[in-house]
């Protein structure tokens, strides 16, 4: 086939020397870095969640809003428990008698969040590593290439800290109606989250934690965090480079579903212990 570039030379007709110009230009352009981050935001339009959050609002947000029901569960303000399905019933009114005999009101309070401070410490953490620009220290370069590990690897390393607390939190309230001795020996003996997730779980609750996920309908989570579990056993033993970029970008877009996550599996787990399946 002969193209028209061709077919115009064979004729003896030039190619506009205008075409050049504008290819020259539009390269050039596009080795701006403000130039080529706009054209890759219209074309790739961003899908991270914390880019919705309101103004000023940080990572730790994913906790807000959130207040323990009386049940043990964690329930989202104004919607019913996702343990007990009941709604937020309004407070009965309460007084204290003042000296004189006269009533005043007691102000309604609710149980705090279930999110504690360790979780917005993490969160916050996990955001400013994410978010703060990289200079040649970070990025290993002292490294051979093929082996050095994401300039981010602390977002793996230490999100995986926080999973691990919450893990312990969701023995620790699933199993306070048994003796405090029973649940610290049980946490001493299966300490290590691999054995948390799913030997140990099978023992509280007759499954593992990956398939309580997929039964939640969180299956990208759950394929997301034995990735994430994966790569950071391999970069704890000899291959730091199992953590690399695309690890840290998939656990930051994906934090929100596993906060979610893990709530709703919380919710199911609170109040029902399955040993009996054990
Ligand atoms: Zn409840």
């Amino acid at each position: 086939m002969v193209s028209a570039h061709d077919s115009n030379l064979r004729k003896g007709v030039a190619p506009s020397p205008h075409l050049a110009i504008y290819v020259d230009v539009l390269l050039a352009s596009f080795r701006q870095p403000t130039v080529r981050r706009s054209f890759l935001t219209w074309a790739y339009p961003s899908t991270m969640w914390y880019e919705s959050l309101p103004s000023g609002w940080s990572w730790d947000s994913l906790w807000y809003g959130y207040t323990r029901c009386g049940c043990g569960g964690i329930r989202n303000n104004g919607s019913v428990c996702g343990a007990c399905n009941e709604p937020l019933s309004p407070p009965a009114e309460m007084f204290v008698q003042g000296p004189n005999g006269r009533q005043f009101p007691i102000a309604h309070a609710v149980p705090g969040g279930e999110g504690r401070y360790e979780d917005y410490v993490y969160l916050r953490m996990l955001e400013r590593e994410w978010l703060r620009p990289l200079s040649d220290e970070d990025r290993f370069l002292g490294i051979v290439e093929q082996h050095r590990p994401s300039a981010r690897a602390i977002v793996v390393l230490t999100f995986w800290t926080y999973f691990e607390t919450k893990v312990d939190r969701l023995y620790r309230t699933a199993g306070r109606q048994l003796p405090e001795r029973v649940v610290e020996d049980f946490m001493l003996r299966h300490s290590s989250i691999g054995v948390r997730v799913d030997r140990a779980y099978r023992v509280f609750f007759g499954t593992n934690y990956w398939n309580d996920l997929k039964a939640q309908g969180f299956s990208d989570t759950a394929e997301l965090l034995q990735r994430v579990h994966k790569c950071r056993n391999q970069f704890a033993h000899g291959q730091p480079e199992a953590i690399d970029d695309k690890l840290v970008e998939a656990l930051v877009a994906g934090l929100q579903r596993e906060h979610e996550a893990w709530i709703s599996v919380f919710n199911k787990r609170v109040n029902h212990l399955d040993v009996r399946d054990a």
